[in-house]
């Protein structure tokens, strides 16, 4: 995945996708519930245009289908036939209704590509991204009139977005995708999609749990200085997951309260970290002191690896890879823009997105090694 950032675009690439083990019985479990849709196109169809519709980088359904309809290569892809736009939709529906079948799917990807790689998921690093709505966010019908009763989308709301290099922090009207990526790879392996008023830091200890239910044990986690809290760090601690975090600076780090101990000898060394006993330990730098060393037990202000050492330096660059990832799903492969409203309609848009470039990556370590960016 080093170096591929732009989502391959062969009708040969969709053929393979819907081959593969992992998509196939995501196929054949649709197929069991006994909905072939309206008119009855075949399911391997309609997870085809699905598929295509982020592997085309394509916003609508409408497109997508006009694209798969324009292509004999892609039609046969997905089996020969084209479904309709309003298949699509209802396709769309249905799977909403089935999103236990998706996330199974998922699963599984995630589980082969963990097989391919050992180190995939081992680092992660956990951030939340906007997601502006398909919809008027407007308070106020008109300037200085009535305020607004009815929006379009009813399940976004106003959250604010940090400001990225020459973009300009401010208010957005949507929803934040929240994900825990592996820092290795880049790929994502827990995520999950909510209104853009909700704080990101109340989810980081849910993602940490569902990466985990998803078979990652993460050694470390990377986060940034807006989840720097004691909550977090005790989390990301009882799932044996160190917490890479900056310091915020509080009344009590103003207070010198994060500086490591000292004497009159000078600043104590770190010596290690013992996780079993949730410490690390410190040294005296002539080792004069009686005792020489002593135990700090790990809060937010002495985490287990230390703020201060080349291991934590080097854990938190990986923090870019969750910006790097969330910036390639929303511009090559059409997480945004969002064209469809409703909480709903958004997580399916971002786990078909999300599943696809997954699935690619798959294909493509089945190919060849799993590149390592790092
Ligand atoms: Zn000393």
């Amino acid at each position: 995945m080093a170096g591929q950032t732009v989502p391959p675009r062969s009708a040969s690439a969709l053929a393979g996708l819907l081959d593969s083990p992992e998509i196939g019985r995501l196929i054949a479990e649709l197929e069991a519930t006994r909905w072939t849709g309206r008119p009855g196109y075949p399911l391997r169809a309609m997870v085809g245009v699905a598929l295509a519709k982020s592997l085309y980088s394509i916003p609508t359904w409408t497109r997508t289908v006009a694209l798969v309809r324009e292509h004999d290569a892609l039609r046969e892809a997905i089996g020969g036939e084209c479904p309709s736009v309003y298949a699509a939709y209802r396709f769309a529906t249905k799977l909403r209704t089935y999103s236990d079948l998706l996330d199974a799917c998922i699963a599984r990807v995630l589980d082969r590509l963990r097989a391919e790689r050992p180190e995939f998921g081992r680092d992660l690093a956990i951030d939340a991204s906007d997601l502006p709505a398909y919809a008027n966010g407007q308070r106020y019908l008109s300037k200085g009139g009535r305020e607004r009763e009815r929006f379009s989308d009813p399940d976004a709301s106003w959250g604010h977005r940090s400001a990225v290099s020459t973009r300009k922090g401010g208010g957005f009207y949507g929803y934040k995708v929240h994900a825990a990526v592996c820092a290795r790879t880049d790929l994502l392996v827990a995520w999950r999609v909510e209104t853009a008023r909700a704080h990101e830091s109340s989810f980081a200890t849910g993602l940490l749990d569902a990466a985990k239910d998803r078979g990652f044990a993460a050694e470390t986690t990377a986060l940034d200085m807006g989840y720097d809290t004691e909550a977090i760090h005790a989390a990301c601690e009882a799932r044996d997951s160190r917490p890479i975090i900056p310091l915020k600076q509080t009344p009590g780090v103003k207070a010198g309260k994060a500086n490591p101990p000292s004497c009159e000898h000078g600043t104590w060394t770190f010596a290690g970290a013992d996780p079993s006993r949730v410490a690390s330990k410190w040294r005296c730098p002539t080792g004069e002191c009686k005792p020489g060393s002593r135990w700090i037990k790990a809060d937010r202000l002495h985490p287990l690896v230390p703020r201060e050492t080349k291991r934590w330096k080097s854990l938190y660059r990986g923090r870019g890879s969750v910006e790097r990832e969330f910036g390639r799903l929303k511009h090559e492969w059409a997480l945004l823009p969002l064209r469809v409203r409703g909480i709903e309609r958004v997580r399916l848009h971002a786990d078909l997105t999300i599943l696809a470039k997954l699935a690619c990556a798959l294909a493509r370590a089945d190919r060849l090694p799993l590149a390592i960016t790092v």
